[in-house]
C-alpha cells in the first residue's frame, strides 16, 4: 500500500544516481589508460550547425570531459549527401581508439536512418539504435540500450521502487523513449501497457497505472486527475516553454497526487548523459576483450565481403 506524504510527493532527482555512475566511470576510464595506453573516445556525429539536439550533444561531450573519456566532435554540413555521412561513420566504426558513436536525430530531410545505421557497428552502438541491439533487448539479451530509456528505468530502480507486478503504463512507444522503456519495465516483471497517439479514453488506463512513464513530447500533457493516487510519475518530457524547460507531466497539479515524481530539469535528463558515459567504458571494454553480445559481430572484424 503506497502511503502519501503530507508535505508532497518524492522528488526522484537524477543529479545524485548521475554523480554516482561518473565518479565510477573515472574510475573505469584511468584504468582502462592504465591498461590499453589509451584513452577511449565517444564521436559525437553532427549534420548542421542548426540541429535542435546539438544542445544536448554538446552536454554529452562536456559530461566527457568531466570524467576523461576523449570527445570527438564530427560536423558535417547540413547539405551533405547520405554517402558522405555514412563514409563518416564507418570511418568512426573502424577506428580502434573510438569507442562508442552517436548521431545527431532528427537526420536532415533526405538522409534516411538507414544510413546511420547500416555503416554504424553495433558495437560502437552505444545509445542503443541498432537494430541488433533492439534485437537483443527484445529478446531479453544484454546488447546496448537506449540511453533514455535505461535512465527512465534506472531512476526507478536505484530509487526503490518496487516494480514486480505493478502495473506500469507508457505513454509514447518512439522506437528510442516510449518502445525500450516498456521492454525494460516488463523486463523487471512490471505488468506493462503502452499507449499512444491512438490509444482511447487514456485517461481510464492512466488512472489504473501503479508507475507511469511519460514520453509524448507535449509540456503539461499528463496532469494530476489522470493519476492513481499515490502513483509513481516518470516524466521523459524535455520541452521549452516561455524559455524554460518543462516535462509532459504537468508537475503542480501531478504532485498532488503522485507519492513520487522526476522533476524536469532535474530528473531523467541528467542521469541519460551519465548512463551514456557507462555504455562508453562498457563498449571500450566489450572491444578491448574481444568480448562481443550474442548476434553482434564488429564491422571492424567482419570479412568487408559481409559489409
Ligand atoms: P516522439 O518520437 O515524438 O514520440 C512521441 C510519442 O508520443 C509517440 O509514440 C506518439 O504516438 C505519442 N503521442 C503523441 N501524442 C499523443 C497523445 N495525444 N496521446 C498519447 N500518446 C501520444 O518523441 P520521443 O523521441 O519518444 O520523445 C518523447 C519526449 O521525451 C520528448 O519530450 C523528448 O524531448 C523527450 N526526450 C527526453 C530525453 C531525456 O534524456 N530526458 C531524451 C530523448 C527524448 P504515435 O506513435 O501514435 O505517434
Amino acid at each position: 500500500m503506497t502511503i502519501l506524504a503530507d508535505d508532497g510527493p518524492r522528488l526522484l532527482r537524477g543529479g545524485p544516481i548521475a554523480t554516482a555512475i561518473r565518479e565510477q566511470v573515472a574510475q573505469d576510464v584511468a584504468t582502462f589508460q592504465a591498461e590499453r595506453g589509451f584513452t577511449p573516445a565517444l564521436a559525437v556525429v553532427v549534420v548542421g550547425r542548426d540541429a535542435p539536439s546539438a544542445v544536448y550533444l554538446h552536454k554529452i561531450l562536456d559530461g566527457c570531459r568531466l570524467v576523461g573519456i576523449e570527445d570527438r566532435l564530427v560536423e558535417l554540413p547540413g547539405e551533405c549527401s547520405a554517402a558522405e555521412l555514412g563514409s563518416a561513420i564507418r570511418g568512426l566504426s573502424e577506428d580502434p581508439h573510438v569507442a562508442g558513436i552517436i548521431t545527431q536525430m532528427p537526420l536532415p530531410a533526405g538522409i534516411p536512418l538507414r544510413t546511420v545505421i547500416d555503416n554504424l557497428d553495433p558495437l560502437r552502438d552505444i545509445d542503443g539504435i541498432h537494430p541488433v541491439n533492439a534485437g537483443l533487448l527484445s529478446l531479453g539479451y544484454d546488447g546496448f540500450l537506449p540511453a533514455t530509456a535505461h535512465a527512465s528505468v534506472e531512476i526507478l530502480t536505484q530509487s526503490g521502487i518496487e516494480l514486480e507486478g505493478r502495473h506500469a503504463v507508457v505513454i509514447g512507444r518512439s522506437n528510442v523513449v516510449g518502445k525500450p522503456t516498456a521492454l525494460l519495465l516488463l523486463r523487471e516483471d512490471a505488468t506493462v501497457t503502452i499507449c499512444h497517439s491512438h490509444t482511447r479514453d487514456l485517461a481510464s488506463i492512466t488512472r489504473t497505472a501503479d508507475v507511469i512513464v511519460v514520453a509524448v513530447g507535449r509540456p503539461g500533457f499528463v496532469t494530476g486527475g489522470m493519476l492513481k493516487p499515490g502513483a509513481v510519475v516518470v516524466d521523459v518530457g524535455i520541452n521549452v516553454v516561455d524559455g524554460k524547460l518543462t516535462g509532459d507531466v504537468d508537475f503542480a497539479s501531478a504532485a498532488r497526487v503522485a507519492s513520487a515524481i522526476t522533476p524536469v530539469p532535474g530528473g531523467v535528463g541528467p542521469l541519460t548523459n551519465a548512463i551514456l558515459l557507462r555504455h562508453l567504458m562498457e563498449a571500450a571494454r566489450g572491444q578491448a576483450s574481444g568480448r562481443m553480445p550474442p548476434g553482434t559481430r564488429s564491422l571492424a572484424t567482419a570479412a568487408p565481403e559481409t559489409r
